[in-house]
């Protein structure tokens, strides 16, 4: 597999990033996970206004253009020959050769490393026609989560912790309500109503969420955006989440409870068809 390493296209094996590198000792990275359909990107605009908005929020340096970001992105998906899967960018702050708390100088280049990742089945995806199974946990990660930064680690626990309980993702809770899934945005629908948490800085601010909820208000389908708890969302009619690498992802269990029939809904289930086709049409 062929990997971009600051400004060099390498066999993998011989990519190289110092042990210095911030996003490696301190977690000083920013990320975006961007979906291959039919060898095309999805919605590669919205994943870089928002990686320039992480890089703001952060003060790190854009490690370059946007033209040359979507050129680098093009050529990994054509190298590799990727027609379903995913192309993984990860912005870091760099490092001047030492460990220290205080930001390097400003003249610091960041690092920026890019792969892609192969999934065939991307869209036609077996675990989308079964849903998913939720546990929920307490998330007592930081507070700016709308920034895209690579602290994956309790998102990782909260997987680990799913899956040890026979689940496939976790849902987050604070003060009682749901903020998002683990690597996802979180919805319920009831009476054909769709709800999710309003965006602030409590969770990310997600590309597929701007997308789905813009299709489904095309759809004439009821939007909510406001807070919701667990219990609310186990008497719900159906439920699903949604993210760049799974689109919508209905959800059939929450917690033990089974949502309707405890297959997938049929909202959550139109959503995603309604999704992959537009998204495909604009893909670039
Ligand atoms: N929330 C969190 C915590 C995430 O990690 C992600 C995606 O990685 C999302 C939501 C969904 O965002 P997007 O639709 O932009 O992939």
């Amino acid at each position: 597999r062929t990997v971009y390493v600051n400004g060099e296209y390498l066999p993998e094996e011989d990519a190289k990033i110092s042990i210095f590198d911030r996003g490696f000792l301190m977690a000083d990275a920013v990320y975006e996970v961007t979906s291959v359909l039919d060898g095309k990107l999805i919605d590669f605009e919205g994943h870089a206004v928002r990686l320039k908005r992480s890089l703001d929020e952060l003060d790190m340096a854009e490690p370059c253009s946007k033209d040359e970001l979507l050129e680098i992105h093009r050529k990994l998906v054509e190298e590799n020959g990727i027609v379903e899967g995913l192309v993984y960018l990860q912005v870091t702050r760099g490092s001047d050769g030492d460990r220290d708390f205080v930001f390097p100088s400003d003249d610091t280049p960041p690092s920026i490393v890019l792969f892609t990742q192969n999934k065939p089945g991307l869209a036609d995806s077996p675990a989308a026609k079964k849903g998913a199974k939720i546990i929920s946990i307490e998330d007592i990660r930081w507070g700016r989560r709308d920034i895209k930064t690579v602290q994956l680690l309790y998102p990782s626990m909260g997987k680990m912790m799913a899956k040890k309980a026979g689940c496939d993702d976790a849902w987050l809770v604070e003060d009682g309500h749901v903020t998002e899934g683990t690597s996802n945005n979180a919805y319920f629908v009831k009476d054909g109503v769709i709800v999710t948490r309003p965006l602030s800085n409590d969770i990310l601010h997600g590309i597929t969420r701007k997308a789905v909820l813009r299709m489904a208000a095309e759809a004439q389908l009821k939007i909510e955006e406001r807070l919701f708890t667990i219990e609310e969302a186990q008497g719900a009619d159906e439920a699903f989440t949604t993210s760049a690498s799974a689109f919508v992802m209905p959800v059939v269990e929450i917690d033990g409870v089974a949502l309707g029939d405890g297959t997938p809904g049929p909202i959550a289930t139109r959503l995603r068809e309604i999704y992959l086709d537009e998204s495909l049409k604009a893909a670039i």
